[in-house]
């Protein structure tokens, strides 16, 4: 064993690792949180902006409802505690993407607190939760493009204004894989309540990752770092493993581990320190003088509650409850909210459960992953899957056929029968056809024929391959031999 994997070893048995998330979710509204620009992705620079998110003089923001009911919905399903009366906050920092010179948040009286994130079981069985410290409304900022004109830096403003969440855990989490489990548990919950797309790639979805280190056994926690720029949720473990082993060594070096930002470089595997962090008073937080305090009602809150969506967890019990179908296709159909509510359509259409969750854990999933295409560009409609698997089941097309018919409504978005005729993989079931085909093979093959007749029943077999042969593959298997034993008693 190399040291260094000794050193490493050693780390793992002597500290444990203590981390809190900050996950930043953009919400899903159509306009930015305080004026009515568009929200949209992936526009011309600067084109969705106007004075109030340009931070020209004057401009006054107006709170945007959507975005407050969103946030809300997500408070609720972390299980957190909305507050009636919360208060937007300026958090003072100079940024050149910052217009305003600040950001308008929410400080020490955040939209919601208190909840909680349940994220598996340990080996015996019981939870492991995960606390959310709270959940609070903010604004984003532009974006500065560094890459794009050399030596110089440009601002895109589109992003300026646009609503977010901040939800911050508490340090519950022991281990990069936990951290790894929470995100994912927490992007299906953003998914499955429509609050964000949780994309990763467009930014709509950004981790920041709190970690310290102590001796097993100590109850204190240790100075932390924060870790940034993590884009994606591997990147995020890999980053905490760094970490941990950074602060490791400088612990086992006798040092002392400092607090400071760190920039994760995911191309080299290693994390290094950004500008030091200070404490949050540094940004001067003050009540944001240019919005009243966002009140609730009691029953407000209550009718969001009920109106939520149904959250993964019940989902996966109803799908077990409703259709009968074993953990494991539960886990896979549930994996994404458009994956389970297309597994619902093609099974309602098609009236049976399991040859449903099949064809879309297997033949769907395949497609999906090969092609790399977002489920709304899949143009295979459920009911149109469903109406596939009524032709499987009613014997129209094999089993075999019905795989080539799966391939060209992906390719064309057409519906199953019109493909079936096309490729000529409909299986005859007219009597009269069949019955010439069985006819003309009896009369080409009389040798096995009085072989079949007389007892020899093995050559069914290689005699409805005859027939099959001769109809292109059209025969309908099981009428062909229903025709053979006819034929052979009478
Ligand atoms: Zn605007």
């Amino acid at each position: 064993m190399s040291g260094a994997t000794m050193a490493r070893e050693a780390a793992i048995d002597r500290y444990e690792m203590v981390v809190g998330l900050e996950v930043h979710v953009q919400l899903k509204t159509r306009t930015k949180a305080f004026c009515n620009c568009s929200t949209n992705f992936g526009d011309a620079p600067n084109v969705n902006t106007c004075p109030v998110c340009l931070a020209l003089p004057g401009a006054l923001p107006v709170l945007n409802y959507e975005a407050v009911r969103l946030a809300t919905r997500a408070a609720l399903a972390l299980c957190c505690t909305v507050r009636e009366r919360s208060v937007f906050a300026r958090k003072n920092y100079f940024y050149p993407d910052l217009p305003k010179g600040y950001q308008i948040s929410q400080y020490d009286r955040p939209l919601a607190e208190h909840g909680h994130l349940m994220i598996g079981t340990n080996a015996d069985g019981s939870p492991i939760t995960v606390g959310i410290t709270r959940v609070h409304m903010e604004e984003d900022a532009g974006k500065s493009i560094h890459d794009r004109y050399p030596g110089r830096t440009a601002i895109d403003l589109n992003r300026s204004g646009v609503p977010l969440i901040e939800i911050v855990s508490e340090p519950d989490l022991r281990s990069s894989t936990e951290a790894g489990a929470y995100l994912r548990t927490l992007k299906q919950i953003i998914e499955y309540t429509g609050v964000s797309d949780a994309n990763m790639e467009e930014g709509s979805l950004r981790v920041d990752a709190n970690i310290s280190i102590r001796e097993r056994g100590e109850t204190r926690l240790g100075t932390k770092t924060e870790v940034k720029n993590l884009n994606s949720f591997s990147g995020v473990e890999r980053a905490l493993e760094a970490e941990f082993h950074r602060q490791a060594r400088v612990v086992n070096g006798g040092g002392r581990v400092e607090q400071q930002t760190m920039l994760w470089d995911g191309a080299r595997g290693e994390v290094r320190p950004a500008r030091s962090k200070e404490g949050s008073h540094d940004y001067r937080y003050f009540p944001e003088p240019d919005l009243p305090p966002l009140v609730l009602a009691p029953d407000w809150i209550a009718r969001q509650r009920e109106e939520l969506p149904e959250l993964p967890r019940d989902r996966r019990d109803r799908f077990r409850r409703e259709y009968g179908l074993p953990d494991a296709d539960v886990e896979v159909l549930t994996s994404s909210v458009q994956l389970a509510e297309y597994f619902e359509g093609v099974a309602r259409h098609h009236g049976d459960a399991k040859p449903a969750a099949n064809w879309v854990m297997g033949e769907v999933l395949a497609v999906l992953n090969a092609s790399a295409i977002p489920f709304a560009r899949f143009r295979v409609r459920p009911a149109d899957l469903a109406g596939l698997l009524d032709l499987v089941r009613d014997d129209v097309v094999s089993h075999s056929a019905a795989k080539r018919v799966f391939a060209e409504m992906v390719a064309t978005g057409d519906r199953p029968e019109p493909i079936a005729e096309r490729l000529g993989v409909r299986q005859e079931r007219d009597e009269g056809a069949l019955a010439a085909w069985v006819d003309a093979v009896i009369a080409e093959h009389p040798t096995e024929w009085e072989r079949y007749r007389s007892g020899e029943r093995k050559l069914q077999g290689v005699l409805v391959g005859q027939v099959m042969k001769k109809s292109g593959g059209r025969a309908d298997p099981k009428k062909v031999n229903q025709l053979l034993v006819e034929r052979a008693i009478g």
